[in-house]
């Protein structure tokens, strides 16, 4: 079998799964409740803080993190912060966001928000320029992330940032890190100086599912989305400590391991060269950008890309049609239409995500049902 989904979702690290055992079994005392501390039932929310923060290159920032159900719980939560008690006002984003963050802003245009979206260009990538053309003195917030999860392309966030902090000084600029979380090295300090807000996910870097966390710069307010008087009020409920212990291990992990993304690199461009080599008409999308190591987006002309994921889930190969968030919808992806694909092409085009677990046998078993598959429908 080829697992090659990992931008959907990665495996859970059997040393985190091995990390979060205590607290699913014995080690339940309530991490907010007075004996919390007694017990060591705390201790992993303030452990995954501080390597989380460690693995975004910031460890003197390990407070400004709250622990989440994930990032598009981040996402909503930053978009929350930006608007929340304003009546209305505008925000800039790129038009290649997650849907969690599409979604947001829906909502913030039927509260009566402007919302203005900035173009990649063909390559999948967003020039400063389209962003900052469209900042007006009372930009509120914007938003951009760091690698997209449909074609792994980079975009600049730290030029805009600083852009955005010159031109725009009253807007927060929220970065949506999730994809580039243990693939590419990220420094808070460096990168992404100006970001006022960042979201991240557990489960795309072999950490538990359901757990994330939302970086908030000081002086930044974040107002709760869930009421209660856990992390200071600002956002309720019982806290997971299975989840925070396996999320502490993951990021760790995810630091220590981060040189082997130049391996994964070099299957994912063995895999690319090869199956060009099969299938000449194939085009790679954002090849000529700046990507992630882990990530494939290519156009088949003439193929279906919802039945190539079904047929080649039959043989053991899980790959994604466009994003595995907007699967089963039948609306082509946002990405490839606003990268310039039609929308026949947007509707032709496989996602191949690796991991650092990706062997080379499971790229050779890819390749093989992927060229079969396509030579035989086409
Ligand atoms: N942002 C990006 C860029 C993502 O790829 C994802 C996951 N597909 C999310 C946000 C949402 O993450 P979660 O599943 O943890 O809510």
């Amino acid at each position: 079998r080829a697992y090659l989904d990992n931008n959907a979702t990665t495996r859970l690290d059997p040393e985190a799964l091995a990390a979060m055992m205590p607290y699913l079994t014995n080690l339940y005392v309530n991490p907010s409740s007075a004996a919390g501390e007694l017990f060591g039932t705390a201790q992993p929310l303030t452990e995954a803080k501080r390597c989380l923060a460690r693995l975004l290159g910031a460890p003197e920032l390990a407070d400004n993190l709250v622990l989440t159900s994930g990032a598009s719980e981040s996402n909503s939560w930053a978009v929350h912060a930006a608007t929340a008690g304003r009546g209305r006002g505008h925000i800039v984003a790129t038009a290649i966001e997650h849907p969690s963050l599409m979604a947001a802003f829906e909502s913030c245009r039927d509260a009566g928000w402007d919302v203005e979206f900035a173009s990649p260009d063909e390559h999948g990538c967003v020039a400063p320029e389209a962003v900052t053309a469209l900042l007006r003195p009372e930009t509120a917030l914007v938003s951009v992330m760091l690698a997209n999860n449909e074609t792994g392309v980079i975009q600049p966030v730290a030029d805009i940032g600083h852009l955005v902090r010159d031109l725009s000084p009253s807007a927060l600029f929220h970065v949506d890190v999730t994809q580039a979380v243990g693939r590419i090295s990220i420094s808070l300090n460096e990168d992404l100086i100006a970001a006022d807000l960042v979201s991240l996910s557990g489960h795309k870097f072999h950490g538990p599912n359901g757990v994330g966390a939302l970086f908030a710069a000081d002086g930044v307010r974040l107002p709760p989305l869930i009421y209660g008087s856990q992390e200071s009020g600002r956002r309720g409920g019982t806290p997971d400590a299975a989840a925070a212990a396996g999320l502490a291990t993951a990021a760790k992990l995810a630091l220590e391991r981060l040189p082997e993304m130049a391996h994964v690199a070099t299957l994912r461009d063995n895999f690319e060269h090869a199956l060009i080599d099969c299938l000449p008409e194939l085009r790679i999308l954002g090849r000529m950008a700046h990507r992630l190591p882990n990530t494939s987006a290519f156009v088949i002309p003439g193929m279906n890309a919802q039945h190539a994921v079904e047929a080649l889930a039959h043989q053991g190969v899980v790959v994604a049609a466009g994003s595995a968030c907007t699967s089963g919808s039948p609306a082509p992806s946002h990405v490839m239409l606003a990268m310039g694909l039609s929308y026949e092409e947007a509707k032709s085009t496989l996602r191949v995500s690796l991991s650092r677990e990706t062997t080379a046998d499971e790229i050779a078993l890819a390749i093989d049902c992927l060229s079969t598959l396509v030579r035989s429908a086409l």
